[in-house]
């Protein structure tokens, strides 16, 4: 009897992960052509820097909108695109889109307002040969302030190979970018390669605020993240704040930025900029 229901239990668990091979074979199969036929599209969502009450700068985030008009989030493809290498291109179209984005709001009037654009890269990307000549030659070619440039990394993969990863995030250094750490606190960095690595900030990942006001643990942890960065002088911003409380506790932390539901999820750009002209007198005033 227990041996049955043991192999029903192998059954069924083997048709789904062959469920999950297919989808993702069809998935994989359909990333090229998207790509050719530009159906990738960027959403931003806002960081807010707290003490100027400003939207300093911008996450762009990658959506495929397939030409049934279904939105298929992240999530869905990127782990795919990763596994067949196909993300290198995707990768250098976010990249450039992104690009032109920020320089097109840059010269959008306001010369006051010139935010920073952060950019999710994969670590197949960061180890392909082709990434920093590619990177350097945007910046030339846009001819944009490499500093108003993130990348973000997430810390998990970082510590893959960490030696060659210190070398490469360097050379991406010397191009004058900066250098996120997405998702920090998830992946269990040695203390001893985080002084290595020539980062500019940390970004606390969303499980941690998540909880913020309810949870001791994930209180405690915050802290200790907000901490770390302060006595690395690096910086740090909190990622998925969805309420008032959450903004406070951060601040009360000394974590000064922050992105968020709670001002805006990611936005197409036409929508990002009526958000921002709609909303900055609102932070100012709360
Ligand atoms: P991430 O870089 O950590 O991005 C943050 C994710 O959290 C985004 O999901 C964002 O919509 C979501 N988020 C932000 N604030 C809140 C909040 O207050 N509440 C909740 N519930 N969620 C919030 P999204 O856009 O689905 O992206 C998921 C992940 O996909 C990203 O995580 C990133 O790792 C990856 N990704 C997105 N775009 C790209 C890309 O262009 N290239 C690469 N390689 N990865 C990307
Ligand atoms: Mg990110
Ligand atoms: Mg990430
Ligand atoms: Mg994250």
């Amino acid at each position: 009897r227990a041996k049955s229901s043991a192999r029903s239990r192998f059954l069924y668990f083997s048709s789904a992960m062959k469920d999950t091979i297919h989808r993702r074979m069809l998935i994989s199969k359909d990333l090229k052509p998207a790509l050719l036929n530009k159906e990738f599209i960027l959403h931003y969502q806002p960081q807010i820097d707290l003490t100027r009450g400003q939207t300093v700068g911008t996450e762009a985030l990658i959506r495929w909108k397939r030409p049934t008009g279904e939105i298929v989030p992240p999530f869905h493809f990127i782990s795919v695109a990763e596994s067949s290498g196909i993300i290198n291109d995707i990768g250098r179209w976010v990249f450039s889109e992104a690009c032109r984005q920020a320089l097109e709001w840059h010269a959008m009037g306001d010369p006051s307002w010139k935010p920073r654009m952060a950019i999710n890269v994969s670590m197949r990307q960061v180890h392909n040969p082709n990434f920093l000549p590619f990177l350097s030659h945007v910046i030339r070619d846009y001819g944009i302030e490499p500093d108003l440039l993130e990348i973000e990394i997430t810390e998990s993969l970082v510590m893959q190979d960490a030696e060659r990863v210190i070398d490469l995030l360097k050379k991406i250094k010397d191009l004058g970018m900066r250098i996120a750490i997405d998702d920090f606190g998830t992946g269990f960095s040695s203390l001893n390669y985080l002084l290595r690595l020539p980062i500019d900030r940390l970004k606390i990942d969303r499980s941690f605020i998540l909880n913020l006001e309810t949870d001791r643990r994930s209180k405690v942890l915050t802290e200790v993240v907000i901490q770390l960065a302060q006595q690395l002088e690096l910086g740090v911003i909190a990622e998925g704040v969805e309420n008032q409380q959450q903004i406070e506790l951060v601040r009360s932390m000394g974590c000064n930025e922050v992105q968020g539901f709670f001002y805006s999820k990611p936005l197409p750009p036409d929508d990002l900029i009526t958000w921002v002209r709609n909303s900055h007198s609102d932070i100012n005033n709360s």
